[in-house]
Parts: C-alpha cells; sequence; structure tokens
C-alpha cells in the first residue's frame, strides 16, 4: 500500500514477531545450593532493557512517563494498549534445577478502557512450556500492581520457557504490564560438566525446501447477491509439503476479519471444513488452524475445502464498499507460511501490508448480477449466467493473491506496446479524462518495469480508479486500486514485480517491496534520489524494521520506508553505477522470480556486484549507514 495518513490512526496495530518455542539452554546463573531460593530469571525487573528477553517490539521500556509506571526501578513490560487488534509477547528461556521446589511470581498492573463487567475481550496467558498456568483481562483491571504467584515445582530439572501474550481486539485498549518477575528454585544445579545436557532434536534438522505448503492450487466458486456486497461458495485448497518435517496442519489467513468485530461479527466465515479439523480463530479472528485428517511426509499433497461467505464492510478501503462500489481485497482465504521459524501468524497491519504467502495458481469463477462489473487478478471471460446474471471466470497462474471488486464502472481498455492488456475501471466521481490518463501512464509504467526487472509475464493487468480511498493506491497480482494519480498507478504496478513476482515477507522486512517499488517510480520519472536527507529519529529505526515496529513509529513508515528507502537504493546505484546497478535489479529479480526474497539474500547479491567492479568496494559501511540489517 501507499504511504498515507489516516486522520483517525492513532495508536495503530503492531504484535507479534517471532514466536519463541523451546529455546536455548541457559546455564543456571547462580551456583548449586540445596536448601536455599536461588532466583532464575534474568534481567528480572527489565532493568537492563530487553536483555535475556525476547519480546515483541514497545514491550520493554521505561514507560513512567507514558502513563504506565515501573513496580521498581523504571523499566517494565508493557503489553498491548492499543485499542486495536494486537498481540504481544514476552518470554524467556529458564532452567530449573532438579530436585527441589520453583515458584514463578510477578507482578501485574491491568489498566483497560473496556467497561463491560462479564466479558474478557482482551487476554493475557501465563505460560510455562506449553501449559497455561493463568489467563487475566479486562475483567482484572487493578489500581497498581499486584504479585501473582505460581508452584511449578512440576518443572524442576527442566529448561522451559516462560511466556507472557496479551492479545487485544479491534476495540477499546486493555494494558498489561508486568514486572519483577522471579523464579525462585530450591534445587540443586546439575553437576558441574556438563552443566546441563545438549539439547537433543527430536527430528533431524530440516533440509530442502523450507517453506510450505506449496504447489498451491486454489478453486473457488463464489455467488454474490444484487448488490456484490456479499458472496458465499466454496473454496478447495490443493498443496504439497515441500518440507522434510511433516505437515500436520495448515493455518489459514482471514485477513480481513481484522475489520470486523473479533469473535461476533465476522466477515470472513468458514465452515464444512474438510480434509482436516478446523481450530479456533487465532490472532485476532485472522489465522486459523485446519488440522490435517491425514498428516504430509515430504512431497506428499493433501487439501482442503470449505465454504466460505464474506461481507464487504462499508468504507471506501482495500476490503470495503465506497457506495455501490465493492473492493474485496485480502478476502480469499490463503495458505501461511511454514519456514524453518515456524508458522508466520503476524497480526493484520492498516498502516502497510502483512501478506506473506507463496505464487500459486487460482481458478476463480464469480456468478454476479450482469449490471457489476467485476475486474480481478488474473485472466478473465465472462459467460451469461443465470437470468440477469453473468459468471466470470478468472484464471492466474503464479501469483500471491486474488482480489477484486463489483461495482457499476466505468471500463476501457488498451494493449501496451510490449502486448500487456490493460483495463482500467473507474467510478463515478472520476472524469474519463482522468481514467484515460491513468491508463496511459500504467501501459507505459508495465513495459518500464519490464524493461528494468524483467518482462511482465502475465497477460492482463486491471486499474481500479476510485477518488474516495483513504491511501494512495493498493497492489494486488494483476488488480490495484488507484487514487486519481500517476505516481499512485506507477507505483502500484513497479509492485506487481516487488511483491508480485519477487515475493516478500511484507511484514518482516516491507522495505523489500515498497522501497523498490518507490525506486522503481523514481527510475520511471527520471528522477536521480539526490539530496535523501536521511536523518534517524532514533537509534532503534532502521530501513529495515519490521511492520511491528513501524506500526509502533507510523508516522515515521513513509518517510523511512518509502523515502530513504528508494534514496538508500539510488546511493547503491551511485556506488556500482547505474548499469551495474540496473544489472543487479534484473538478475536479482530473475533469481527470485516467483520466490521470495530476503534482506541477506539482496545484500549478498549486491555485494558480489561491488566485488566484481573494477576497483571492489565493501558494502558494510554503506548497510550500516543506510541501516539494512540481516
Ligand atoms: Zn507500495
Amino acid at each position: 500500500m501507499r504511504k498515507s495518513q489516516r486522520l483517525t490512526l492513532s495508536a495503530v496495530t503492531a504484535g507479534l514477531t517471532v514466536l519463541l518455542v523451546g529455546g536455548v539452554l541457559a546455564a543456571p546463573s547462580v551456583g548449586a545450593t540445596t536448601n536455599a531460593l536461588t532466583q532464575l530469571v534474568k534481567n528480572p525487573g527489565f532493568e537492563s532493557g530487553a536483555t535475556d528477553w525476547t519480546s515483541s517490539s514497545g514491550v520493554i521500556g521505561q514507560w513512567g512517563s507514558s502513563g504506565e509506571a515501573a513496580h521498581s526501578g523504571t523499566w517494565d513490560a508493557w503489553l498491548n494498549g492499543y485499542g486495536s487488534s494486537h498481540t504481544d509477547s514476552l518470554s524467556q528461556s529458564v532452567s530449573i534445577p532438579a530436585g527441589g521446589t520453583a515458584s514463578l511470581s510477578f507482578w501485574l498492573h491491568v489498566d483497560t478502557a473496556e467497561t463491560t463487567t462479564s466479558v474478557a475481550y482482551d487476554k493475557l496467558t501465563v505460560q510455562v512450556g506449553s501449559a497455561t498456568l493463568a489467563t487475566y483481562s479486562n475483567l482484572n483491571k487493578n489500581s497498581g500492581y499486584a504479585q501473582k504467584s505460581f508452584d511449578v515445582s512440576s518443572y524442576a530439572g527442566q529448561t522451559v520457557t516462560l511466556k507472557f501474550t496479551g492479545v487485544e481486539d479491534s476495540s477499546l485498549q486493555t494494558s498489561f504490564v508486568i514486572d519483577d518477575v522471579a523464579l525462585d528454585a530450591s534445587g540443586s544445579t546439575p553437576s558441574p560438566t556438563p552443566t546441563s545436557p545438549s539439547p537433543t532434536p527430536t527430528s533431524p534438522p530440516p533440509t530442502g525446501p523450507e517453506r510450505t505448503p506449496a504447489k498451491l492450487a486454489y478453486t473457488v466458486n463464489l455467488t454474490s447477491d444484487s448488490t456484490g456486497a456479499n458472496w458465499s461458495g466454496i473454496e478447495k485448497i490443493d498443496f504439497t509439503n515441500v518440507s522434510a518435517t511433516p505437515l500436520n496442519e495448515v493455518y489459514l489467513r482471514l485477513w480481513d476479519n481484522y475489520h470486523g468485530s473479533c469473535p461476533t461479527t465476522q466477515p470472513i466465515k468458514i465452515s464444512n471444513v474438510t480434509g482436516g479439523t478446523a481450530g479456533s480463530l487465532e490472532v485476532g479472528c485472522t489465522a486459523l488452524k485446519i488440522t490435517l485428517t491425514t498428516p504430509l511426509d515430504q512431497n506428499q499433497s493433501g487439501s482442503v475445502s470449505f465454504n466460505l461467505a464474506i461481507a464487504v464492510p462499508s468504507g471506501s478501503d482495500r476490503f470495503g464498499r465506497n457506495g455501490s462500489y465493492n473492493y474485496l481485497g485480502n478476502a480469499l482465504p490463503l495458505a501461511a507460511i511454514r519456514d524453518s521459524a515456524g508458522w508466520h501468524l503476524d497480526p493484520y497491519t492498516n498502516n502497510g501490508e502483512s501478506f506473506y504467502s507463496l505464487a500459486a495458481d487460482f481458478s476463480v469463477t464469480l456468478d454476479h448480477p450482469t449490471s457489476l462489473l467485476t475486474p480481478s487478478s488474473g485472466t478473465t471471460t465472462e459467460t451469461p449466467g443465470s437470468s440477469g446474471r453473468t459468471v466470470t471466470t478468472a484464471t492466474a497462474s503464479k501469483v500471491r493473491d486474488f482480489a477484486w471488486a463489483a461495482g457499476p464502472f466505468s471500463h476501457s481498455g488498451t494493449t501496451s506496446t510490449s502486448g500487456v492488456k490493460v483495463d482500467t475501471y473507474w467510478t463515478s466521481g472520476v472524469s474519463s479524462g482522468s481514467a484515460a490518463s491513468i491508463q496511459d501512464a500504467s501501459s507505459k509504467a508495465l513495459d518500464a518495469h519490464g524493461s528494468r526487472f524483467g518482462a511482465f509475464p502475465y497477460t492482463q493487468q486491471d486499474v481500479i480508479v476510485d477518488n474516495t480511498f483513504w491511501f494512495g493506491g493498493m497492489e494486488y497480482p494483476g488488480f490495484v486500486l488507484d487514487t486519481p494519480s500517476s505516481t499512485a498507478a506507477v507505483h502500484e504496478l513497479a509492485h506487481q514485480w516487488w511483491y508480485g513476482i519477487v515475493g516478500d515477507d511484507e511484514y518482516r522486512a516491507p522495505w523489500l517491496d515498497e522501497s523498490f517499488a518507490d525506486y522503481a517510480t523514481d527510475l520511471y520519472f527520471g528522477r536521480t534520489g539526490s539530496g535523501c536527507g536521511i536523518t534517524w529519529e532514533s537509534s532503534a529505526e532502521k530501513l529495515t524494521n519490521s511492520m511491528a515496529y513501524w506500526d509502533q513509529h507510523s508516522s515515521r513508515y513513509g518517510t523511512v520506508v518509502y523515502g530513504y528507502g528508494k534514496c538508500a537504493l539510488h546511493d547503491l546505484r551511485r556506488i556500482l553505477g547505474d548499469s551495474t546497478m540496473a544489472n543487479l535489479l534484473t538478475e536479482y529479480a530473475q533469481a527470485h522470480w516467483y520466490g521470495v526474497s530476503t534482506t541477506a539474500e539482496f545484500k549478498a547479491a549486491a555485494q558480489a556486484k561491488a566485488n566484481a567492479l573494477p576497483t571492489p568496494v565493501d558494502l558494510t559501511s554503506f548497510w550500516s549507514s543506510h541501516r539494512i540489517e540481516g
């Protein structure tokens, strides 16, 4: 999505970055003593900041001036408090000596804007290993701190992860503030050498392709009501486990449930699942686990299918309704990705994108009133349906998502010089002259981007123009939403390469799509990006930060990820030279065509080019000064 300011946006979503599972074996910090209590939690009051803890962004801090004073000292851990769908976590691995008692305690303060006295909307879960010790909620609000204690003697002799997870729903903030965590144990530490057994992997390290499920094929049949705002039908997903690790479950992402009231009124509803058993909705109702009836070993294939109902909410948005015009971005449930780090189940972000999916094949039929046009991803054909209705069939190959719209659009089509069919659709608020100039820019941009990064591999591109979007534009494969701005159109079409053809984890590394799309936009307009004026706001601000960071620093997202990001690429071009930079991007795109790009891979590719210069250049200081880490 294009950077934009939504005026009503204050504190916005962020959340869970990495789930710590298992964790490292931590040596007990204090020597063996029987019958004396040893406190095992390191940095227990957070007075050393994030040292020894794993937490999501914006949790550990000196929050006294923000109204969440510490229980002791000046640091504490503040989970949640956003008033929007958000997950925060905090964890540390602890080795509990064998042969004694163990007690976990911490101080907890809860404040909330919820007024209910009966419904737990926002929850904090306390876990040791996989066991849940306690759950707190907005109903546990208190003034000041209260100490909570638990007997965890049953974990003596084990290394376990203490974990706090806060999940907030879509409205009214609840803050869970934790301080002075202690795990007091009386057992003896194990004998000196070895002090603790080496971790024994339960399965061999995975080899081969990691991102799974892959070889995805989506088959979807949906029928709309007379307005095009409500759709129902079936979706089937075929997939293959390409990982050496068995696939016991898949996760579907129901991104647009962010727009609903979790869990009461969800815009995306799934029922009658076959091929597996659905669990409860997770991550603000945006993730659904389906435990497969038959787990898949490597290279085995399976499928799940389900009934799907979609209700487009009002509001001119990527998933929303502007009068009679309906936009269905992120409405089809997609399979989440599991890799060596586990399942990617990041929260929705309204500032950018959380969407991370593998290239897949889609076959989608849309049965709709003939009076509504349905621009969409893929290549479409229309056939007559029942009385007054049309069936649009769309096929898209090697794309990461499928989006569509439904409304009484005006429509015009052209073919670019290189042969891409460009279809432009616009609302009644957009003049035909404006639409024509967007279409012209789009056609030229597709060819220009293609000449730089590799020819556009699809046959059809739809461009939808609406002057009421709160953002500049939004990208989907073969389908972009734009305000009447040529710059927005050129940027969103650059995303067909940077995000679409060359995929990335948009939550983890948004710069890989936004900085590159904005750089491509500069190239299109002949801008050189001189005089970047990079001024970092803090030591924590980095070009490569995740959306968890930007959601907490939303006023800096556009400046850094778009502005500094494209400027970093211009600076890299100045180091490498224009032609070497051009070759780098062409070859890099080719190497990751329909795949996934990472920051580390881009850095390695750029360094290889720099090494091959007549006078080789070490890019270490360039990465450092532009804060490109990873
Ligand atoms: Zn963008």
